[in-house]
């Protein structure tokens, strides 16, 4: 039963991301039909810079809806039931995670807290509860198989997994809430584990599509200030408050 490390991949966003968006915005402003734009933004003529300039200044304004057009898909492994139960309460995104149903978790990988692992008694006492656990699964499936739940013996035996258990997601969002996502889950307040994610997810979207990421993250980036009360802030931006006493 090994313990697991996270994995995050972008596996695809769409096409032309740039581009989409600069024509989606440029509809809204623009007389003409974006389509006869379509083929000469594909072309270059107008230079990705420019076009980056134009999506920048109107992201700037607050109109966010054209950017709901580009989505990132992104392969997650290496996490644990606890993230992902976290992680599928973000309603707009779409999900497909590897299920305990059909797939044996016999010997199931686990995440171990790394403030577990730096206490020699209490990652001791995690690794027998994990090895506990893996015991009367393995146990129950035999039961259950034995009394005839045949191939509907992991969906019973699952019910003694631990949330450490691992699993794997596939995961879309679009950039809209890929930002809305950052803010919440790239915060100190978020816990440590869908946030070392949501952070390696900003990396690759950082490195997919300036444009839109290079600001991105927890929501003091985009503020300037921290948004939280005073008992939860890390420190990292002044309080709101504080900001208001500077400048009065
Ligand atoms: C630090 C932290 C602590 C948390 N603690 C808890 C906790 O203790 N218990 C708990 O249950 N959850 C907790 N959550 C989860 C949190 O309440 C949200 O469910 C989760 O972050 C998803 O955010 P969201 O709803 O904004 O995202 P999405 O579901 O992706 O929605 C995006 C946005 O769409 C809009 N929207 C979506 N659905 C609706 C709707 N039905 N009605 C109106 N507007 C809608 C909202 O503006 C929303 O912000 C915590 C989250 C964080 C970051």
């Amino acid at each position: 039963m090994p313990q697991t490390r996270l994995s995050v991949t972008l596996l695809a966003h769409t096409p032309d991301a740039l581009a989409l968006i600069y024509a989606a915005f440029r509809q809204c402003y623009h007389p003409g039909y974006v389509a006869d734009m379509w083929p000469r933004l594909l072309a270059g003529e107008i230079t990705a810079e420019k076009q980056a300039a134009f999506v920048g200044r109107i992201l700037d304004s607050g109109h966010e809806s054209p950017i709901e057009h580009v989505s990132f898909t992104f392969a997650v492994a290496g996490v644990s039931r606890a993230l992902s139960h976290q992680l599928v309460r973000h309603r707009i995104a779409s999900y497909s995670q590897q299920s305990q149903r059909y797939v044996d978790a016999a010997g199931f990988d686990y995440v171990l807290p790394p403030q577990v692992a730096a206490i020699p008694e209490a990652r001791e006492r995690f690794t027998a509860a994990m090895e506990q656990a893996g015991a009367a699964y393995a146990e129950l499936q035999e039961i259950l198989t034995r009394h005839g739940r045949g191939d509907k013996a992991n969906e019973d035996a699952r019910f003694v997994l631990p949330n450490a258990c691992e699993t794997k997601v596939v995961t879309t969002m679009n950039c809209r809430s890929l930002l809305h996502f950052f803010e919440l889950r790239c915060c100190t307040r978020a816990q440590w584990e869908i946030r070392a994610m949501a952070l390696s997810m900003l990396r690759l979207c950082q490195e997919a599509l300036p444009v839109i990421f290079s600001g991105a993250g927890a929501r003091c980036e985009r503020l300037g200030y921290c948004p939280e009360a005073a008992r939860f802030t890390c420190g990292r931006y002044p309080l709101l408050e504080q900001i208001g006493s500077i400048s009065s």
